[in-house]
């Protein structure tokens, strides 16, 4: 076991903490899945429509598709739209994999933007650059994938300008930010339509995969859910268009519910502890940044290290049991599968300086006090020392 500079044995610290979350809801998520095993209704079960009504009421999105996981909702949306070869989705490429992955997957070329150095999030002039290299490219710009990354939702006040002068319409990649605000919109209200996912470790997660797709146009809805189910008619036996298997399990959907009870909670907890981080260590680190007006739900909490002392920071943690993660070492366009799409400008190089300097500490609602100030007294030892 990892042994403290003053000599005493640390307890290690979990990155994320899914075991208080479960002692807390008592023996409601056990109830809520045994029931599902009880009735059977393993697939498409009462809970999914149930689950679906609680996030509408919860977001304020007209129609919610649930479905098999961040990565479905994403890639049914580019499917309902009918986006093909020859169109370019421009996206960042500083995210996880499944943003770009999808376009890519629909026959059309995802064109990666460059991100703003403080908030993590697509920046709007590199996206304006990106319109030019796609037509550059022979490519016609047909929609963005804006991401919220860390929990922050994106710029979409300027990224929605941009959008609405090259006619191009707006997906949200909201796999980290759902329960977010932005100005008076809440997330899962924002473009023509937003994604998110119910992976375990995502602020709202359940027990596998999962996802949704929120959106307030009627007719796009009814394209998801039929898209959802292998692209069902009304008669199930004539399918009207090539769709998927993307139903989401009944049982995560009965996980959910619970959980989304004690959420609105969960993320006041979550606030109070990057308030917490930020207001001890922004003498040290470049903390995060939070745009005038918008919240965010934190689905990590990511310092800054400049100077190439960032895995140095992280060896020094690791010492004294407390675990780090870098979101994201590699952007997606310095990746093998990702490096011969169209870059905006022919180079991202803020996506680029933050992959050597982020950092992410443990983030969870149940961080305690006194475990987070021994995070805060490391970082700071570590990175000023006296
Ligand atoms: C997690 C994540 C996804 C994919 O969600 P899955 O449910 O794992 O398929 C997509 N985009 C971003 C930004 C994510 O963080």
């Amino acid at each position: 076991m990892p042994v403290q500079a003053g000599g005493g044995v640390a307890a290690p610290i979990p990155f994320i903490d899914l075991a208080t979350q479960r002692q807390r809801l008592g023996r409601r998520i056990d109830e809520a899945i045994l029931r599902v095993v009880d009735h059977g209704g393993f697939i498409m079960g009462p809970e999914v429509r149930q689950l679906e009504a609680d996030l509408g009421a919860f977001c304020g999105a007209r129609h919610v598709v649930s479905c098999a996981s961040g990565t479905d909702a994403l890639a049914l949306v580019l499917m309902a739209r009918g986006v093909r070869a020859g169109d370019a989705v421009l996206c960042p490429s500083f995210t996880f994999a499944s943003t770009a992955e999808v376009v890519a997957w629909v026959g059309a070329t995802p064109v990666f933007v460059d991100v703003d150095g403080e908030t993590f999030n697509m920046d709007p002039e590199s996206l304006n650059a990106a319109m030019d290299t796609a037509a550059r490219a022979g490519l016609t710009p047909v929609a963005v994938i804006a991401v919220d990354l860390f929990g922050q939702p994106a710029n979409y006040e300027a990224l929605e300008a941009i959008c609405g002068r090259h006619g191009v319409w707006l997906l949200a990649d909201a796999a980290q930010s759902f329960g977010a605000t932005c100005g008076q919109r809440r997330v899962g209200t924002i473009g023509t339509a937003t994604s998110t996912s119910f992976f375990p470790a995502k602020p709202l997660g359940c027990y596998g995969d999962g996802g949704a797709v929120f959106t307030d146009d009627d007719e796009l809805a009814a394209v998801l859910r039929s898209l959802r189910v292998h692209g069902q008619g009304t008669d199930k036996y004539d399918n009207v268009r090539i769709g998927i298997n993307g139903r989401l399990d009944t049982i995560q959907a009965a996980v959910l519910i619970e959980k989304l009870k004690i959420f609105p909670d969960e993320i006041a907890a979550r606030q109070q502890v990057a308030a917490r981080y930020s207001a001890a260590l922004a003498d040290v680190a470049a903390v995060p940044k939070v745009l005038e007006g918008a919240s965010s739900v934190w689905a990590q909490y990511t310092l800054r290290v400049p100077g190439g002392r960032r895995d140095a920071l992280a060896a020094r943690l690791k010492a004294e049991a407390i675990p780090t993660a870098v979101y994201y070492p590699k952007p997606l366009h310095r990746q093998t599968a990702y490096r011969n799409f169209p870059v905006a400008g022919g180079d991202l190089p803020v996506s680029d300086r933050l992959a050597a300097e982020v950092i992410s500490l443990p983030m969870h609602p149940y961080l305690a006090p006194d475990v987070q100030d021994r995070i805060i007294e490391s970082v700071r030892r570590s990175l000023a020392p006296v």
